[in-house]
């Protein structure tokens, strides 16, 4: 049970929520990954192996979890789910290891987090389906090899600049995920919204993908509160006007950005003169950890124009000051 700790699932996203996708047909979107894993998975069920170890990248929320689970069942495997954290010593893993049956999806979140020790061991369990174990202590001690079904390693990340290449190098198929379209996200809203007996208009839910960042996470967890706006102060249908007034209460602007989005801009823009500033410092000024500025926050930003890493730290565009309205002055900001 302490293994499976680390585990942030929590309130209303649980994994046993009635909303995660389990089949490949009911993940929405990211068709060009879907279409290459449907093809990797049947080759795999065809010969009867498991399948390739799967790096899975990209910001937190837009389904790395939901597409191990996934893949677990069109396998019509077993899944066993950790994160990285929660592997602290060598037996830890080993725990794992030796108890998951033929072909288990092994699931790793944050995979980046990983102790060099684990990581090492994690090497040969990847390549060889085996583990190094060392039994005894001083001169007698000896290193046994115990074996271990074959499985799918399935790896997940934040950061898969901050993961070793000797790590990355193990995995055969390399999964980059990015943010969802408005189209995309409209169509997780129905379907979501029909599994939680949630009546939203197409053009509310058209008006809340608008807000969700690219994000099936945001987007969810905005229908959820859209819906509790609509059931108290409206008619229980999700409207536009319900969206219009909901985004407003939340604090969330018609570009998706939250009141800390804008915190992180204006902070850059007033204390530093637009930047360049160091991530760190920027986490500080706004009170933010530097993970969820780096993980959570930037890359939507960046993703929509308003924010530029650089070399010498993070830098405000010229769109961000038009959209907090302030003056960008190009002879200042050089
Ligand atoms: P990550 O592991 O990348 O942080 P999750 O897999 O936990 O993200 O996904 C967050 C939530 O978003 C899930 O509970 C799931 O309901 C929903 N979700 C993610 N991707 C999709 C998708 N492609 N289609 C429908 N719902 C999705």
């Amino acid at each position: 049970d302490s293994i499976l700790s680390g585990l942030s699932y929590h309130g209303e996203e649980q994994a046993e929520n009635p909303i995660r996708p389990r089949l490949l047909n009911e993940f929405l979107g990211q068709e060009d990954i879907k279409s290459n894993l449907r093809i990797f998975i049947e080759a795999a069920k065809k010969r009867e192996e498991p399948l390739d170890h799967v790096f899975l990248s990209g910001p937190p929320g837009l389904g790395k979890t939901t597409l191990a689970g996934i893949m677990a069942n069109e396998l019509g495997v077993d899944a066993k789910v950790t994160s990285a954290p929660a592997l602290d010593k060598p037996k830890d893993l080993a725990g794992l290891l030796t108890t998951i049956t033929e072909r288990t999806v092994f699931f790793i979140d944050e995979i980046h987090r990983l102790k060099p020790v684990i990581e090492e061991m994690l090497y040969i369990a990847m390549e060889d389906f085996e583990l190094d174990w060392i039994i005894g202590q001083g001169p007698s001690a000896r290193t046994i090899r115990i074996p271990v079904p074959p499985f799918t390693m399935v790896g997940a990340t934040t950061k898969p600049g901050r993961v070793s290449s000797p790590l990355y190098s193990r995995f055969g198929i390399n999964v980059r995920m990015n943010f969802y379209n408005h189209q995309e996200l409209q169509k997780i809203l129905t379907r979501s919204a029909s599994i939680l007996n949630i009546t939203i208009t197409s053009d509310a839910a058209h008006l809340l993908a608008g807000s969700s960042r690219g994000t099936p996470r945001v987007a969810n967890r905005l229908l959820r509160r859209m819906r509790d706006f609509a059931q108290i102060e409206g008619e229980g249908i999700i409207t536009t006007d319900i969206v219009h007034s909901g985004l407003k209460r939340l604090q969330v602007d018609e570009k998706g950005l939250e009141k800390l989005d804008r915190e992180i801009l204006r902070t850059l823009i007033t204390k530093y003169q637009g930047g360049p500033v160091g991530a760190e410092t920027l986490a500080i000024s706004v009170g933010e950890s530097m993970d969820s500025l780096e993980d959570f926050y930037e890359p939507y930003m960046i993703q929509q124009g308003f924010l530029k890493r650089t070399p010498r730290g993070r830098v405000a565009t010229p769109m961000a000051y038009k959209h907090l309205g302030l003056e960008w002055n190009s002879n200042e900001n050089q």
